[in-house]
């Protein structure tokens, strides 16, 4: 199989029909043409996943589809922005078309689910590699920005955090990790839901102001929140949603895995109080759970406040690939 009839077997599909389809011309030219909204703004990211870093060589393909276009999207959940399109760029080994047919199957059904096609890529062989970029529009000052929050927001997350954290130590045996919940905490990891319904619905909250997906950790992307802001924030730690599988952890694993856990693709937000009826009602259209957990502060730093309102002692920071 060669790379053009890898391309047309496995990732080039008919053409969107859906009214609001953006994509003027997809797979098969030079370009792909994207039309966005009149008077929006595209929502530009990439992320890159490689072998050995960011999931294991004998990781299910179809899980890895679905993870690599989640992280991106989950970008454009962050911003606000409705997802457009997203291109493919891929280094393969060797062309397995068995790997390639369920890797396809993994991210289409994902793109579906979001209406958001593939539009072209890049091919060639080389260690096994993807970075996908995806495309999206937000409407002007709709973006919800990193650099928008204010001292006196409510601090939210989405869903609950710490279950892919969970089952990588699991994955890896270690002691405390245990074995419970191991097939939830592991569907956490390798098939993350993207919050792109709840990104779009507080873009359109004018009391929501920041938010940023957590990739690294909790505490370690709201650090690049507040410093982005130029605030400070407290988290109320017995606010924090806890998964079932976290519940028997020992305290600071559990924290750990809560706070500096990173792959939870959840949404960290910020809003004004005067808008907390409309954040109920972003996360009821969205159908997905929100938590109030804290508040943001003039004081720089992160502070974590447990029952009694006594300020908790946190060392861990985000991942950091280069730390
Ligand atoms: P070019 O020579 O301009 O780089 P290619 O020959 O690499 O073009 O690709 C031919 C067409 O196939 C282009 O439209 C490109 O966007 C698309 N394409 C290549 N690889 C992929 C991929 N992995 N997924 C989706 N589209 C791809
Ligand atoms: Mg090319």
């Amino acid at each position: 199989m060669g790379e053009f009839e890898l391309i047309r077997r496995h990732f080039q599909r008919a053409p969107a029909t859906g009214g609001d389809s953006a994509v003027v011309l997809g797979i098969g030219d030079d370009c792909a043409l994207l039309q966005p909204s009149p008077g929006h703004q595209l929502a530009i990211s990439s992320d890159m996943l490689v072998e050995g870093r960011h999931f294991f060589a004998d990781v299910d393909p179809e899980a890895l589809g679905h993870k690599a276009l989640a992280v991106n999207l989950s970008d454009l959940a962050a911003m606000g922005a409705r997802p457009l399109g997203f291109t493919l760029a891929l280094a393969l080994p060797h062309a397995d078309s068995d790997w390639l047919a369920r890797f396809a199957q993994g991210m289409f059904a994902l793109a579906d689910a979001h209406a958001c096609p593939l539009v072209g890529g890049d091919t060639t062989r080389g260690p096994l590699n993807l970075c996908i970029t995806v495309f999206g529009e937000v409407r002007p000052g709709q973006a919800l920005r990193r650099d928008a929050a204010r001292a006196g927001d409510d601090l939210y997350v989405s869903g609950r955090t710490g279950e892919a954290r969970l089952a990588l130590e699991q994955l890896r045996g270690t002691e405390w990790a245990g074995a419970v919940g191991g097939a939830e905490a592991r569907a956490r990891l390798e098939r993350p839901t993207p919050r792109n319904a709840l990104g779009v619905a507080l873009s359109a909250v004018a009391g929501a102001h920041a938010a940023i997906d957590l990739s690294d950790g909790l505490a370690g992307d709201l650090g690049h929140l507040l410093q982005a802001s130029g605030v400070g924030a407290e988290i109320h730690l017995p606010a924090l949603p806890v998964a079932p599988a976290l519940q028997g952890l020992p305290d600071a694993h559990r924290l750990e895995c809560l706070l500096a856990g990173g792959d939870d693709y959840e949404l960290l937000f910020t809003a004004a109080p005067e808008a907390r009826e409309a954040i109920a009602q972003a996360s009821a259209d969205s159908a997905t759970p929100v938590t109030r957990i804290g508040r943001i502060a003039v004081a720089p730093g992160l502070r974590l406040l447990g029952a009694a309102g006594q300020v908790v002692p946190f060392g861990a920071q985000g991942f950091d690939h280069f730390a």
